[in-house]
């Protein structure tokens, strides 16, 4: 038996695994296992910027960045845990730059900031210079920056483990179970204190910027566990994928005046929010784009508008806004300025569309981007269990698989990164703070009993069913139905779809029946995890009777705040899906209409 001990066990190595690692290692023996090598996590994608209120640019504010979160989660995101990350992301970005991550600059040497979504001058209403970016790849420079951090620290890495099982005794999580690639084995993790930061899992959907490792495996397992999911109706179509592809052109390109248009020509933003327009919240804009095409104002009948960043789009549309410098003077870009501050962008649309931004647009459509919702914690990472928030002992989440609150029903763009360094950080301290006070609890008896279930199953199968039929039929539906906009007889049917799907998955084949590098295995393991969060979250968007941030459907088109301001918590219990509700933190703001 392959039998390990570490104080502490990380599950997973982006952003938020390295940061949780970091810093428990500082106090406790860390162990982190990724199911990829660290640096290839979905965090290294990420590109436009990490939200802090450093005020480097013009004036800014903690207060106003969290009461900009709290009206982008549309009143969803619990108000103590969003002052509590929009308060600690100023040192926390320092802490990034002082780790030596490579931040663009002011000619003055300051961190640059550019706007995003949302992000707004509470005085004015205006867009606001927030995001803290290192050119176009900040996710990439996070995770080199922390991995190299991890290194340093000493951090005991298990790459290319891919954990099958979270082990509990007696209401105490001990441990987990994996699988390793390259041999096949499983290895048994015994620790005191477990922090799970899996990433998410848009893989769900059809159109999506995800990477294929966002399989949702943390949220799925956990649920296995008893444990449940909070607000999985939530989740956040990003207006600007690469047409078909889904690959994603950051916000950062509207930071910098880049412009939708439709296929009269028109940029249309204006008419959905006026005041920030093409930089309100995601779900805002999936939702306009979503309403124009409907309309038939997309691009030569075919589901896409463009996005044009050109310098004389750009400088036009810039001149009839007034946008200023932040001397004062009009703001105007040039080709090499553009080609400058987003190099991988331009990459992409040449490599992938054979389109040149600084000459022609790029024809997007949203595309399925990030899980608002997750294994529900506090704000330091403890993981709850109900709607008292009863913690768990033992067991921590941080990142995309949890849901602290923060992002509530719509998460802003830059917030993902700075929960990341914000709950990672406090999940690390607080689980080895943890594992320095308690003993290691016994293993549960066959310890790696249900993991080789789970497996086994899958080879022993005589079926005849494909992997990739049932991913292919389960993300169509899912798309289709429980996407931008939904409506009761299409969630109802992608549910009845979701539930065949995982009748005909217990017949699924695999065709490699070897023990080394197995990802055939993996991947059927993988889209059973799938399986369960798509129904899941089409269960909790069937039954919440309201439209709020990324949830909108046509038979319930307001936000119903008497009836809904709560947030769901999903069990899968003997084969169902259970759904009850826990009340919002509010501590400042009263929810009111969102106006952009
Ligand atoms: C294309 C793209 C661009 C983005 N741009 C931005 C941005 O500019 N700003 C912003 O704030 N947010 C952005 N986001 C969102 C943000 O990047 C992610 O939400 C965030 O990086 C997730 O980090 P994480 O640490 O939770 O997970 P990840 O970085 O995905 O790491 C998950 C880790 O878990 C491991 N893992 C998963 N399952 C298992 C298993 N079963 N066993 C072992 N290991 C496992 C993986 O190996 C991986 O190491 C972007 C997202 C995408 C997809």
């Amino acid at each position: 038996m392959n039998m390990h001990q570490f104080e502490v066990l990380v599950v997973g190595a982006g952003g938020a695994g390295l940061m949780a690692a970091l810093y428990a290692s500082r106090n406790a023996h860390t162990a982190v296992l990724s199911k990829l090598y660290p640096t290839r996590s979905h965090t290294g994608t990420a590109q436009g910027g990490v939200g802090a209120a450093l005020g480097n640019i013009e004036e800014d504010h903690p207060e106003w960045h969290t009461y900009d979160s709290v009206k982008g989660s549309d009143y969803l995101g619990d108000q103590d845990a969003i002052e509590f990350m929009c308060s600690e992301a100023v040192d926390a970005v320092y802490e990034l730059e002082h780790m030596g991550l490579p931040f663009s600059r002011t000619p003055d040497g300051r961190i640059a900031q550019r706007p995003f979504g949302g992000h707004t001058n509470n005085r004015t209403g205006k867009p606001v210079r927030r995001a803290c970016y290192a050119a176009d790849r900040t996710g990439h420079m996070i995770l080199q920056t922390l991995y190299q951090q991890c290194i340093k620290n000493r951090v005991n890495f298990f790459d290319e483990f891919h954990v099958i099982d979270l082990l509990v005794n007696e209401g105490v999580a001990v441990g987990v179970v994996a699988l390793e690639l390259a041999t096949g084995e499983l290895h048994v993790f015994h620790g005191k204190a477990i922090i799970f930061a899996t990433g998410g899992h848009g893989r769900i959907f059809d159109i999506t910027s995800n990477a294929y490792a966002y399989t949702g495996d943390g949220v799925a397992i956990t649920l296995r566990k008893g444990i449940p999911a909070e607000d999985m109706e939530f989740f956040q179509f990003h207006p600007t994928g690469i047409f078909k592809l889904g690959i994603l052109i950051t916000e950062g390109v509207r930071g910098e005046g880049g412009v939708l248009i439709n296929g009269k020509g028109e940029r249309f933003m204006g008419k959905y929010a006026p005041t920030v327009k093409d930089l309100a919240s995601r779900d805002v804009i999936s939702r306009a784009m979503h309403i124009e095409m409907q309309e038939g104002r997309d691009i030569d009948g075919k589901r896409y508008l463009h996005l044009d960043v050109r310098p004389e789009t750009v400088n036009k549309y810039a001149a009839e806004d007034d946008r200023t410098n932040p001397d004062g003077t009009p703001y105007q870009v040039t080709g090499e300025e553009i080609l400058k501050k987003l190099p991988d962008i331009i990459d992409f649309c040449r490599t992938y569309l054979g389109v040149d931004p600084v000459t022609q647009p790029m024809p997007v459509q949203p595309t399925a981007h990030y899980a608002m919702g997750g294994i529900p914690t506090n704000k330091f990472g403890e993981v709850v269990i109900d709607e008292n928030n009863t913690v768990m002992p033992g067991l921590y989440a941080a990142g995309e698989c949890a849901c602290v609150s923060v992002h509530g029903a719509n998460r802003l763009g830059t917030n993902s990164l700075l929960d990341l360094i914000v709950f990672g950080k406090h999940a690390g301290i607080k689980a080895a703070e943890y594992a320095n006070q308690v003993k290691f609890v016994p293993l549960p008896e066959d310890a790696t009993g249900f993991s080789r279930q789970q497996l086994d199953a899958i080879l022993n199968s005589s079926g005849s069913e494909r992997i990739a039929d049932i991913a292919s039929e389960m993300k169509t539906v899912m798309n289709d139905y429980v996407g931008v906009f939904r409506t009761e007889d299409g969630m109802k049917r992608a549910l009845e779809v979701v539930r065949q799907l995982k009748g005909r998955f217990k017949n699924v084949r695999v065709d490699d029946h070897g023990k080394i590098y197995n990802t055939d295995l993996l991947n059927a393991w993988e889209l059973s995890n799938l399986l369960d969060l798509a129904e899941i979250t089409a269960t909790c968007a069937l039954e919440r009777k309201e439209s709020r941030g990324a949830h909108a459907r046509d038979d319930y088109p307001k936000r119903d705040d008497n009836n809904w301001l709560k947030h769901s918590l999903a069990w899968t219990r003997n084969g169902d899906v259970e759904i009850r509700y826990k009340p919002v933190v509010i501590t400042k703001f009263q929810p009111k209409e969102r106006v952009y």
